[in-house]
């Protein structure tokens, strides 16, 4: 080998060095960024006492959105879009409505791991969010316009499409600048095609993912869907 193919060699492997050492740094930062980022979550729970996931399984990124419904000490449902490799989560008191007339109040919460979107059952007595869960509408979603949804979020105005069951078209979530909570956001429904002036949550009872009623899910009752519907989405 010549002189110069020598040294071209010798440069390819530092440069090849270079970059396996910049990857497992930037696989070690994202580990740490997510973890740091679920720690609020794992904070509140205590695993295996709750049948959540704890989020430890990587999940195959994706453009989520899940709505729960979740009968705790209050009914809510809790909202929660795939950005940045977590759940974005907000708790809507009322639930989402296809009524543009609807300003739903949106509370943020703490992120959530990407396979908490499967997660249907119930929470024991004792453990924090104790109550029961329902997969009540999943899909995927899009943002619109040319901005990601991290800056979207980070703005405080973030629009987007859902493709879901008993949710489609577009929506917004604004943050709410003046509210005394600062965590405040609104959910609202664009006027499209999918808008619905007639629609009421309570005329949309069952899960999107077994088919069981809130009272089926806490009773523990078989899915209604036979086989269960493949858990990602
Ligand atoms: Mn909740």
């Amino acid at each position: 080998m010549g002189e110069l193919a020598l040294r071209e060699a010798w440069a390819l492997e530092l440069c090849l060095r270079r970059n396996a050492k910049t990857e497992s740094v930037r696989g070690w930062l994202q580990y740490n960024q997510l973890a740091s980022r679920l720690e609020e979550y794992r904070r509140k729970r205590r695993f295996p006492a709750t049948p959540e996931p704890a989020g430890e399984k990587p999940a195959r990124p994706g453009h989520r959105f899940v709505l729960q419904k979740h009968q705790a000490r209050h009914l809510h449902y809790d909202f929660r879009l795939e950005i940045d490799g977590v759940l974005k989560s907000w708790a809507v008191p009322k639930g989402p409505s296809l009524n543009p007339a609807d300003k739903r109040l949106a509370i943020e919460t703490e992120d959530h791991p990407l396979d908490y979107a499967d997660f249907e059952g119930v929470i024991p007595e004792g453990n924090y969010g104790a109550g029961t869960v329902m997969v009540w509408d999943r899909g995927s979603y899009e943002v619109e316009g040319e901005m990601p949804a991290t800056e979207q979020y980070a703005r405080g105005e973030l629009k987007f499409q859902l493709h879901g069951h008993k949710l489609r078209g577009g929506f917004a979530l604004v943050r709410m600048r003046r509210a005394a909570q600062e965590n405040a956001w609104l959910l609202i429904k664009h006027r499209d095609a999918a808008a619905d002036r007639k629609w009421k949550i309570d005329r949309h009872n069952d899960s999107a993912l077994t088919g069981r009623s809130m009272d089926e899910i806490a009773a523990g009752a078989p899915s209604c869907r036979d086989p269960a519907p493949p858990s990602s989405s």
